[in-house]
Parts: structure tokens; sequence; C-alpha cells
């Protein structure tokens, strides 16, 4: 087992003022909370983060990397909470290994290839550091690495998922080493037979390729050498299986046909003319093909790799290819983002670190967006830059479930859109929600990566203001659809009292209509409506005025003899038509006498007076709302024509007394407030309240709360306290 103190010392070597301390806490965390888990493979599970480490201490990342690599499983796979981690190790780690936690529940998901893509734009959505990244990379080749000794079909899920999402991001990043390793291992685990096929052909092929590449080799290094062109090494390689096996397939080639079956590479001193000086020596030797020629020098790729290529004719007729690039060219061309990070950091000191690490970020950015923006991978020669936008991936944020079920949602989605997006269901009785397993407001926008947990409660309902914060189509559509199934709802009670009330007017009798269906829904056929219910929700509306539907059930004849009004008007000898009218009793209960005894209030906008013109609009849960004719929300509620009805104050037994509220501006001088008190008291008006005030220009501002019976008498208050001398205006004022 790679023991703690080989990585250290690998990195106190490539930075000699690491807090190397943090390490070793990590180290101890992670052996602590790991202690008695093993691998697949039986050996102790701690063996998985102290390789990781290994491998980010190999590419020379910083402290903190390598300690977020020790505890890179911590939270996933122990008790151990992000907050612990907080508290032991601080925000940037922990930021780090949520980061990681999140990518790992998507490893449970991708199970179609189709998936791929979305799979890929989640993980790149999740990235919000690059060490992240890079992190999860070491993780997962060292995952690729040790995977004999996972189930068949676990393997190849696995090896399918890094072909589609982790190679593709390693090739975008630049790390030619990483890249190779993860594809050559996920071909092997993915199609063992193809695999072990093709490379017994290489092995058959290799003693006879590797001579070739000896004498191709041997050539180059004396050519060179008689030319006076410095160089540091050259290498041979045969093809990779992997960029083998797929060039074979979708060229519909066979071996023979493949130019760059093997490869030189020269590396030369880190001057930029070098490797065109070795090219001319190259072409020299061998005769170019003219097409196959590459300056990614001149003009580097998206990824950062810069290099010459070119395929030769060799001896005998076989083609080859070479590869030229200098030393820092070649160290970028294996690693990578890691590698230009590195270089960018010794030219820097600390404090420009950070500087450095945003302009990485966006470096990454840039070369990761093709990948969220293409479905199929690009072949090599093929990349393209596509055009650059500021957020990988801005539109969506993905969210899961407790089970891991990943929920793609709009930006700016809350837990009701999320419920909903699970099922309607889930939505309508929804009442609570948990996020990372901590309760959260229902308007709390939800992150990529959040582990979104529903509370629902069975007789919940969805709530009105869900409306000011659900943005999916689906769930503002359910919760206004769920709104007006209330009103409908509201409605239909307040119909059926309505009607209640005025059956027992005519004696009929309420129960009996209201449970005759058939007739319900006869009168409801001839207002053009289906149901009898209809009927009752049309009611409460008001809509249908309850005495119309007693006319129909009654007939004309039957109505007018059982009809109360025109009794009363009889009796009474009045020339009251059969229009509503009401007496207003105390503050705010009104009954409207007539037609009904519906409860009725007095419009809190205008608080309309005895004698006032007045009009009622029936509004849903409060009866009829009576306002002052001239009220300025009258003309708004006119929209709703239907809901209009007549009203007229009723004569009453009893004198009603309101209170009015008056306002008098006067002139700045003692005596006023007396003077207007005994001018109401003069005309026997009570007085419930009065004060006095001043104007910031100097007035006098006396305000009086009076006991009036009606519009008359207040008229006549209003004018007593005009008559006070150094009085300049009055007026009523409603709250
Ligand atoms: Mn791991």
């Amino acid at each position: 087992m790679i023991r703690i103190e080989d990585i250290i010392e690998k990195v106190e070597q490539n930075r000699p003022n690491a807090d190397v301390e943090l390490i070793r806490r990590a180290y101890i965390f992670s052996a602590m909370n790991h202690r008695g888990q093993k691998r697949a493979s039986g050996e102790p599970y701690l063996i998985h983060p102290l390789e990781v480490a290994d491998i980010l201490a190999d590419m020379r990342l910083d402290e903190v990397s390598v300690s977020t690599g020790l505890l890179h499983d911590v939270v996933e796979d122990t008790l151990v909470d992000l907050d612990t981690i907080r508290s032991y190790f601080g925000d940037e780690i922990t930021r780090l290994v949520d980061g990681l936690t999140k990518i790992a529940h998507i490893s449970n998901l991708s199970k179609e290839k189709q998936q791929a893509e979305n799979v890929r734009k989640m993980v790149l959505a999740m990235i919000t550091d690059v060490r992240v990244v890079l992190i999860k990379l070491a993780d997962r080749l060292h995952n690729m690495r040790t995977m004999q000794f996972l189930k068949p079909e676990k393997r190849a899920r696995i090896s399918q998922e890094t072909l589609d999402i982790y190679a593709p991001i390693a090739h975008r990043l630049g790390m030619g080493k990483m890249r190779s390793e993860l594809e050559d291992l996920s071909f092997q685990n993915l199609y063992p037979q193809e695999y072990k096929k093709l490379a017994g052909e290489v092995e058959t092929r290799r003693p006879e390729l590797e001579s070739i590449l000896e004498k191709i080799k041997e050539s180059i290094k004396t050519r060179l050498a008689e030319n006076d062109v410095p160089f540091i090494e050259v290498q041979s390689r045969v093809k990779r299986l992997f960029s083998l096996w797929r060039k074979l397939k979708k060229q519909k080639i066979t071996i023979e046909q493949v130019y760059d079956l093997i490869a030189v590479r020269i590396i030369t001193p880190n001057d930029k003319k070098l490797p065109y000086v070795a090219l001319s020596v190259i072409h020299d030797i061998w005769t170019p093909i003219p097409e196959r020629f590459k300056d990614w020098i001149a003009i580097p790729r998206d990824n950062l790799y810069q290099s010459l290529h070119t395929s030769v004719i060799g001896d005998g007729g076989h083609p080859f290819e070479v590869q030229i690039r200098t030393e820092e060219m070649h160290h970028i061309a294996e690693e990578g983002v890691a590698a230009h990070w590195k270089y960018k950091e010794s030219k820097l000191g600390k404090q420009e670190e950070d500087d450095s690490l945003d302009e990485l970020r966006k470096t990454v950015e840039k070369l990761l967006l093709p990948l969220v923006e293409t479905t199929e991978e690009n072949e090599d020669s093929e990349d393209f830059i596509e055009s650059l936008k500021l957020d990988l991936y801005p539109k969506d944020v993905y969210a899961f479930t407790p089970m891991g079920k990943v929920i793609q949602l709009q930006r700016g989605a809350t837990p009701i859109d999320f419920a909903y997006a699970i099922h309607s269901e889930v939505g309508d009785t929804c009442t609570g929600a948990k996020i990372g397993g901590r309760i959260v407001p229902l308007r709390t926008e939800l992150q990529n990566g959040d582990v979104v947990e529903i509370l629902t409660t069975s007789n919940s309902k969805p709530s009105r203001d869900w409306l000011n914060y659900v943005v999916t189509a689906k769930a503002r559509s359910r919760v206004r659809h769920w709104i007006a199934e209330q009103q409908r709802a509201d409605s239909l009670e307040l119909g059926r009292k309505l009607l209640e009330k005025e059956a027992d007017k005519f004696r009929v009798s309420p129960k009996k209509l209201l449970n005759n269906e058939d007739e319900l829904k006869r009168i409801a056929n001839d207002y053009g409506l289906s149901r009898g219910e209809d009927l009752l929700v049309s009611i409460g509306y008001g809509k249908t005025l309850p005495r119309n539907v007693l006319m129909k059930h009654l007939g004309a004849e039957k109505f007018a003899e059982l009809d109360p009004e025109k009794k009363k008007e009889t009796t009474l000898q009045s020339g009251f038509k059969a229009v509503k009218r009401f007496i207003g009793l105390g503050e705010d209960a009104i009954i409207v006498k007539g037609v009904d005894n519906l409860l009725t209030t007095r419009a809190r906008c205008c608080n309309p007076l005895r004698g006032e013109p007045i009009i009622g609009y029936i509004s849903l849960g409060k009866g009829i709302v009576v306002h002052n004719k001239n009220c300025k929300n009258v003309k708004s509620l006119m929209v709703n024509r239907d809901r209009i009805v007549e009203v007229e104050w009723a004569k009453s037994e009893k004198e009603e007394i309101q209170s009015v509220r008056i306002l008098a501006t006067t002139e700045n001088r003692t005596g006023m407030l007396a003077g207007i008190t005994n001018a109401i008291a003069e005309i026997k008006t009570g007085i419930r309240d009065a004060r006095a005030n001043v104007s910031r220009d100097d007035r006098g501002l006396i305000e009086v709360t009076v006991e009036v019976f009606d519009k008359k008498h207040l008229d006549r208050v209003i004018s007593s306290i005009e008559q006070v001398p150094g009085v300049i205006d009055v007026e009523r004022v409603n709250s």
C-alpha cells in the first residue's frame, strides 16, 4: 500500500511552500472514517483515496487538491456530512468535496447510451472549480485501473460512462495521457472479445513493427546529429488499441491500411524554431504524404495542443507518422490543463495564484464548452472552436431525488417545481422540502446537484402564492388549475346557500329542491348549462339570480302567488319594485331586505353612508359588498357586470348610527378644536374622537369622528363646521 509520506514528499518537491500538515490531517480523517471498509478486491478501502491523492500529486496539484483526493469519498460512503468536513477543513475543501459527491450521484443514473449527452451536461454543470474535474478524473482513473474485481455488468456500465463522459473531458482538457489510459481501459472492459482479438493481431505484428521502429529511430538520430539539430529524445509507439479499433471500425479498413499504426516522436529543446528545422530533416530523408502534414504549432488546437505532424513513406513502402514538438509542448500534450496551470504558476507569486486559477477556470470553460454543444465526439483532426458563451450550461439545473433519480428543471426552479416534476400529486400535497437533509423554504432556488426531498401531507392543497415562485410550465398550470377548482368549489357552496335561502322565502323546501337533481338539471339546461352543479356555481358567481331560478322552478303563476316581495308591497302599499334594499346594522353587518336575508358588508374603500347612492357587488365568500356609487373601485368592478346588483337603502324602524371621520383644515390659532367641537355639539351630534395637529405649511389639521344617521345628517355637520371662523376646508375621509 502506498504510504502517505511518499505522497507528501512528492508535493513538497513540487511545491516547497505547501502546507503538508493539511494533507496529514486529511489522511488521518479519511483513515478513521473509512476504517473497516473494504474495496471489491478485499483490500482496505483507504487504498483508493490514497491512490487518487498520489495521482493528483503526480499531476503536481496543490495541497488542497491532494487533501480533497484523500477525502473525496468520505461524504459519499461514510456517515460524515459536509458540515463536519467544513468544521475540520474549511470552506474550500468542503466545496470541492461537495462537487465530487454530487457528481458521484450521477454514476448511478446513466444506463442508456442516449443519456450520455445529458449526463455529460450535468457533470459539466456541476463543475464549479477546475480542481473538481482533475480530482474526478484521478478518481475515475484509479477505479478503471482496479475494476477487475467488479461484476462484468458493472464494469461495462462504468466503462461506457468513462468513454461517454470522462475520456472526452480529459481530451478537451488536453490531458492526452489520462485520456489514452481511460479509453484503453474502457475498451478492454466494455468489449473484451474485440479487445482480445485486436490485441492479438497487434501482438503478432509487434516484433516486425518494433524492428522497423528501431531502424527509423536510428536513422532520425543520426541525421539530426549530422545536421546539428539538437533534440532531447526520439520516442516511438505502436498505435493505441482503442484509437486503432475506432479507426478500423469507422473507416472500414484493415490494419495494413492504417497510416499511423506506428509513429515516432521527436522532442526538441524549448525553442519554437527547432521542430521546423527537425521537420526539414525528416522530409529530406523520406517522402512526405502532402495532405497528411499538420502545423499545430502555428495554429494550436483549442485544447492547447501544439505539435507538428507529418506522415512519410518509409523504407519498404511502410508509411508512418512523425510528431515533432518542444519539451514544454510535450508536457502540455500529455498533461493538458494541469501542466498549463503548473507552467503559469511557476512564474507567479502566491498572491497571483487566485487570478491564475480564475484565468484557468475560463480556459477550462472554453475547452469544455464544445462538449455540451456537440453530440458526436469529434475526430481528432476535426476539432474546431465553437462559438463561446459565458456560462457552460446556463439554462438548466439538475437536481436529484433521494433515490438518485435526476430531475432536469429550468434555472430558478424551486422545490415546488421539483415536486410537480416528480408527480402532480406530489406537487399538490407538498408541504415542505429538504435539501441535503435540511428543511428549506419552498421558495428556495435549486442548485445543481441538490438532493431534494419533498415532504407531503395527504390532505394538503396548493397555495396561491406558489404562483410567485414556480418557473416550470407544469407546476404553474397545475397550481392555476387548482385555484380555479377551488374557486368553483367556493362558488358552488355559496350558490347552494343562496338558493337555500331563496327557496325558504318561497316556502319551497330547500332540501327537496337541492336534492332534486333532475329539476336542477332542467333549470340549468334552460340557462344553457349542462349540470345542476353548474347552475349552483353560476348562482355563486353572481351570474344567475336565485330568485329567477325559483321563478323557473315554480312557474310564473305560482311564483307570483308565493312571492314574499309582492305580499310585502301589498301590505306596505309602498311603490317598491322587486329591488333589493338593505338596512345597516352596526359597523359592518348589513342585511339585504327584499329578495334574501343575505349577509352583506360595506366596502372598506368607501364606507357608504345611509343616503348616499350605492351599488352592490357579489363577491366570493363575502356575499354582497356595498359600495358608494362614486367609489373609484366601482369602475373596475363593472367589468364583471353579471355580479353587479342594484341595491337601495331600506327604511329602518330605528335610526342607525354610523361613525364617519371628518378632516377640517384651519388657520393655526388657539381655540379651533373647541370651536369645531362646539359647533358639532350644537346640532346634537355625537363625537367619538377628536384630535388636533399642525401641518407642515403651518395649517391646523383637526380630525373628528362623528356619529351620524345618514348622508343628510353628515351634510349638516359639515356645513356647521364650515361656519366656524378660521375653518378653511372640510372633507370626509375614508380609512
Ligand atoms: Mn472514489
